[in-house]
């Protein structure tokens, strides 16, 4: 049985390695130079190869296509991934949100042992796939064209794991989607995912400012969301693990509104109760001295433009109101939603394949006999922390046991 996997990324080394153990007679094309391009800067270089959790745990951090998922994820869940790379005596350490990584702190070590794992795998690197299709039926079995730099090859079964279209000099170029839409498939608009957000406000000055215990909020076309952790000022916007996670929730949305919670412990009126005691001690001196004792000084020009307070009145000049605005700007900074950043600057592409028109038991095509999607071309995305390799390992592990 020959198969031909389009792809040398995190899905296509797991199922390659895997297909090869069963006996198959396994290709896998790339038009890199080599395998794992993407893998390599995974996680800053560290590789966040799965998330320690349960299968429960894990599906409320997939955003989309979590109930298609679930065979894939229950086959080979996070723990399975962590015994894979064991026995290819690659160590692991967990750290903080259960995230796994290689106890060397390399990606290229687990782009090594995922080679390792694929050993008698027949890599053809530096080939562009540029066209999938099916060829006459030789016996009644319908066999498959893949045709790379200008030549035609035949297959059995042809697996696209091209992954999404996003961070494209890593060779992720979105040729998948145009596969499967050659096929007849659809394909679910495809957006940025765990991207940052560019905002109208001018924050040029707070480049670089990062802020440890923030909530970000959004209401969008009816709904909310909210994440609470860190996240920084770029240049015209914001990033950052609550502003990725919050981006994912938001891309696909008609209207959105953000605000900023900087005092998240805290109520309303303990805020302004704590406001009211700091206003007694420091009669005389300007509100800025105030500002600077709840929030980094970088961001005091800003805050109190968006309160409409002038940062060189006397404390004792402020009103009650605009005390009362000063509480509820700490609890709601509001922040004007441009957009995401565009489609390659999202850690993953959102949307792909649609799921209905693929077996969720095997990854084969409904439309097209021999013909498999895995890995993120799939219309299935998760938050930061591991999930989405697990979803690539997922989704090659049980494409392999059925195929
Ligand atoms: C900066 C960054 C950091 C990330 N960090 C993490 C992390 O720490 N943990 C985590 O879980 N996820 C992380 N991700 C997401 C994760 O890397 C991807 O979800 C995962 O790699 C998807 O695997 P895949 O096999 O579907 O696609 P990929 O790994 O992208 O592999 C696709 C392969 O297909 C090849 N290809 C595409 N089209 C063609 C063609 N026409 N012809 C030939 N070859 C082709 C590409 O060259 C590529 O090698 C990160 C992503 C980025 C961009």
């Amino acid at each position: 049985m020959k198969v031909a996997i389009i792809g040398a990324g995190a899905s296509g080394l797991m199922l390659g390695g895997l297909l090869v153990k069963k006996g198959f007679d396994v290709t896998i094309f790339d038009h890199n130079e080599k395998a794992g391009k993407k893998l390599f800067i995974t996680g800053k270089g560290r590789c966040n190869i799965t998330n320690l959790c349960d299968e429960t745990e894990f599906l409320k951090n997939v955003v989309r296509g979590g109930k298609f998922l679930t065979s894939a994820l229950y086959s080979f869940n996070s723990y399975d991934t962590v015994e894979f790379f064991n026995n290819l005596h690659l160590k692991t350490k967990v750290e903080r949100g259960n995230r796994v990584f290689p106890e060397s702190d390399k990606s290229s070590d687990v782009i090594k042992a995922l080679l390792k794992h694929c050993e008698g795998v027949n890599f053809l690197y530096n080939q562009n796939v540029t066209d999938v299709k099916v060829a006459k039926s030789v016996e009644n079995e319908q066999k498959l064209v893949v045709t790379a730099s200008g030549k035609e090859y035949v297959f059995d079964k042809v697996v696209i794991a091209t992954g999404g279209a996003s961070y494209k000099t890593t060779g992720s170029d979105g040729s998948g989607y145009k596969f499967a839409e050659s096929f007849g498939h659809r394909v679910e608009k495809i957006v940025p995912a765990l991207c940052p957000i560019k905002l109208n406000d001018d924050v040029h000055a707070l480049m670089g400012l990062s802020l440890k215990n923030a909530t970000l909020k959004a209401k969008f076309d009816g709904k909310n969301k909210e994440f609470f952790g860190e996240m920084m000022f770029t240049g015209d916007g914001i990033t950052g693990p609550i502003v990725l996670s919050l981006s994912s929730y938001i891309n696909r949305a008609k209207s959105v509104e953000l605000s900023l919670d900087l005092k998240p412990a805290l109520t309303l009126e303990q805020l302004d109760a704590r406001l009211l005691r700091d206003f007694e001690e420091n009669k005389n001196k300007n509100i800025s001295y105030i500002f600077k004792g709840l929030m980094p000084s970088s961001l005091v020009p800003f805050f109190a433009k968006k309160c409409g307070v002038d940062e060189s009145k006397k404390v004792h000049d402020i009103l009650k109101e605009e005390r009362r605005k000063i509480s509820e700007t700490l609890k709601n900074l509001p922040l004007s939603f441009n957009s995401l950043y565009p489609l390659d600057a999202g850690i993953i592409t959102s949307g792909g394949v649609a799921l209905d028109e693929i077996n969720p038991k095997t990854f084969e095509s409904k439309l097209v006999k021999n013909l498999y999607f895995i890995g993120e071309v799939l219309d299935i995305d998760a938050l930061t922390g591991g999930f989405n390799l697990q979803i690539a390992f997922s989704t090659a592990f049980l494409t392999a046991k059925n195929m």
